[in-house]
């Protein structure tokens, strides 16, 4: 199977379980969620004639819309390509579970990566079994998806957004019928704004969550 990638880098992951960790960012091209502040809307349309050979999307600037079809297999190469190191691959987008991820994922693992997906849950999460999936559940966006049992039940992390008191009730709604045993619940003040930090911290405190600080933010990274 081939996906269609906007670009591939090598940085710290800056958010959630695995913050700290070098990784291999993969972000596939497609999105019809349609979140307001969404900051990679580049990533919303797969027009042709924005289709690109596959060496322009590795460690290149991905803001513009342009993509290229990849293997799996391309894919690894190319990692070897360019010399990357980080053995942890998240596959984010964009919506990536748009798309079949059990190949990738799979053919991932068997050359010696783990991987993780993020995604907005409002798509069936396909994956291999050992694929850290984590949830950051997009509610009530334009595009008309809601956010899948499915999706919810899969995450080993969900991860959500928050600024104020309706964002906690709106995830408090989502989760009555998703089992969290063995799930990590984590809240991410939205922009580092101060109340919204107090706020997610109070709350995570309350309920034995995790705070999650988008510490790329602070360091200033991608
Ligand atoms: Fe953007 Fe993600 Fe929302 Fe899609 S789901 S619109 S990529 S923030």
């Amino acid at each position: 199977m081939k996906y269609p990638v906007n670009e591939v880098f090598e940085t710290i992951q800056g958010e959630g379980t695995y913050t700290g960790v070098p990784a291999l960012f993969v972000r596939l091209q497609g999105c019809p969620v349609g979140c307001s502040w969404c900051d990679t809307k580049q990533t919303w349309e797969l027009l042709e004639e924005n289709r690109v050979t596959p060496e322009l999307v590795i460690q290149v600037d991905g803001t513009v819309g342009r993509w290229a079809e990849l293997t799996p297999e391309q894919l690894v190469r190319s990692f070897e390509e360019k010399g990357f190191n980080a053995k942890h691959v998240v596959i984010t987008g964009g919506e990536p579970c748009l798309y079949d991820l059990s190949e990738l994922t799979e053919y991932l693992h068997s050359q010696g990566y783990q991987t993780q997906i993020e995604t907005s849950g409002t798509f069936e999460v396909l994956c291999a079994k050992d694929t850290w999936v984590t949830v950051s559940p997009k509610v009530n966006m334009k595009g008309g998806y809601p956010v899948l049992a499915q999706a919810l039940n899969r995450a080993n992390e969900i991860k959500h957004p928050i600024a104020t008191q309706k964002h906690v009730d709106e995830l408090d709604e989502l989760l009555t019928e998703i089992d969290l045993t063995g799930k990590t619940v984590c809240l991410q003040p939205i922009s580092q704004k101060p109340r919204a930090t107090e706020l997610a911290m109070k709350t995570c405190i309350e309920r034995n969550w995790r705070l999650s600080i988008q510490t790329h933010k602070y360091l200033d990274i991608d």
